[in-house]
């Protein structure tokens, strides 16, 4: 047995992996070794584009000289000591920094270590807001249909994928749930209608329920993990709007859509819009070590803020809360993000995307092509004309995913919609491989198909 072989026994014998039916894994196993710029290499020798940027993470591609320097110089100091009751230098400064770069409005950062910690801090503090200001009545969340904040409980408690999420209800809080609008699924197809459908459920929904919720939580711009949905212009402006009207705390979730991926630094710069709450994390250390955070406007911050026998002090914390590698990796990142122009150059290349998805678009599979940035979906139909999907059972995603692998590039599928978001310092020609590559697979298995039938 040679090393390669070795490891792919030990990792069949003793991993389990997340999000993943081990038995397909036993299929299909894979293993990186090593990575550089926009591609890993596995055991094997094998190269394969990043696509989908290590689950929506790495900005400045692998092994990045200056993030590497930023960790080795750290280390030299120190590489953890605690936040709990004291501070440390990098958590300091890249909170003074993070503050600067952000929309006005949010002031403090409070540090953890995923997507999901930074959702369950901001639904505690939105809670425990009102109950420090004596509303403690205001206790519910609302949620939008489809999204998805991590998979602790608090944050499947506000989360609706039907798929992750209904086996775990009798462990969940009950939250309300808003449609989101998915114009493509939509009966009018309108993005205009689609919207105004959905924003007066909403105020419905704050009207019947003002008294008692808390906040209402979204994914600004683009609802990721259920299929890259993007929103009709103004939704997100004026769903904040409306929540300020019923004097109900809003929560932007930028976890997936923070730091550059659409094209802003942040996506609710898009729509000139702020909220009271906004967790991000993923793309923040340049997706090398899991640093995510929460950043709250001073009012929030100010209703915590006491005598510690008044007892607001916010209870909530974890081991490695504000780790000095991860600042320190953290603020090199954002370094880079100005040395080397990186949102505006998103914007650029996001208009080339655009134009080279559009044989994609074309393909008969292929229902519609969703894009915002960096952050691309490709939903797969059975029938372009009704937008009738494939049966579940032919995980149609999953296959052209794994036949993209083998033509040289990962990604990862949400159901039938495939996803495409490369490291953000992917350059036009590293581009035009990677669509190249899943136009070749998509018709691949569309050919397949056909056989099946007939
Ligand atoms: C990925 C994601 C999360 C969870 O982040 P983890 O770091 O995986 O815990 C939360 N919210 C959104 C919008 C995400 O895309």
């Amino acid at each position: 047995m040679n090393k390669h072989e070795k490891l792919i026994e030990q990792s069949k014998q003793h991993l389990w992996l997340p999000f993943t039916q081990m038995k397909d894994y036993d299929k299909d196993p894979l293993i990186i070794e090593s990575g550089s710029g926009v591609k890993v290499k596995d055991t094997e020798g094998n190269e394969y584009y990043d696509g989908f940027s290590s689950v929506w993470l790495n900005v400045h591609g692998h092994r990045k000289e200056e993030l590497n320097d930023a960790i080795h110089e750290q280390l030299e100091k120190i590489a953890h000591s605690t936040l709990l009751g004291m501070s440390n230098v990098p958590a300091t400064e890249l909170a003074a920094k993070l503050v600067e770069i952000s929309p006005a409005g949010l002031d403090r950062v409070f540090y953890s270590d995923s997507g999901a910690t930074a959702v369950e801090i901001a639904l505690k503090m939105a809670f425990q807001y009102w109950k420090n200001i004596d509303e403690p009545q205001k206790k519910r969340f609302i949620t939008m249909k489809n999204g998805y904040h991590g998979d602790t409980v608090g944050a499947i408690s506000v989360g609706a994928v039907e798929l992750f999420h209904r086996i775990y209800e009798p462990l969940m809080f009950e939250s309300i749930k808003v449609p989101y609008p998915y114009v493509y699924r939509h009966e009018s197809r309108d993005a205009e209608a689609c919207k105004q459908d959905c924003l007066a459920v909403l105020e419905r929904t704050l009207e019947m329920h003002h008294h008692e919720v808390a906040a209402l939580i979204v994914e600004p711009l683009v609802q990721g993990a259920s299929g890259m949905i993007t929103m009709p212009e103004g939704f997100l402006r004026e769903a904040r709007e409306l929540c300020r009207k019923y004097n109900v705390l809003t929560i932007f979730d930028e976890v997936a859509t923070g730091f550059g991926k659409t094209g802003k630094l942040f996506a609710m710069e898009h729509e000139n819009t702020v909220p009271d709450i906004m967790t991000s994390g993923k793309g923040l250390t340049g997706g090398y070590l899991p640093i995510a955070i929460t950043m709250t406007s001073e009012k929030i911050y100010q209703a915590f803020y006491d005598d510690y026998a008044s007892m607001k002090t916010f209870f909530h914390g974890h081991s490695y809360t504000g780790n000095q590698l991860g600042c320190a990796v953290a603020l090199a990142n954002l370094k880079l993000f100005e040395l080397d122009d990186i949102v505006e150059k998103v914007a650029q290349k996001s208009a080339y995307i655009a134009k080279e998805m559009k044989i994609i678009e074309d393909m008969d599979i292929v229902g519609e092509v969703r894009q915002r940035g960096f952050m691309i979906g490709m939903e797969i139909v059975e029938d372009k004309e009704t937008r009738e999907p494939f049966p579940a059972q032919d995980r149609i995603g999953y296959e052209i995913t794994l036949e993209m692998r083998k033509r040289g590039m990962l990604s990862r599928p949400m159901g039938d919609v495939l996803v495409f978001m490369p490291p953000l310092c992917a350059t036009n020609k590293e581009l035009k491989a990677m669509i190249r590559i899943m136009q070749d697979s998509i018709a691949e298995v569309a050919k397949r198909k056909q056989k099946v039938q007939r």
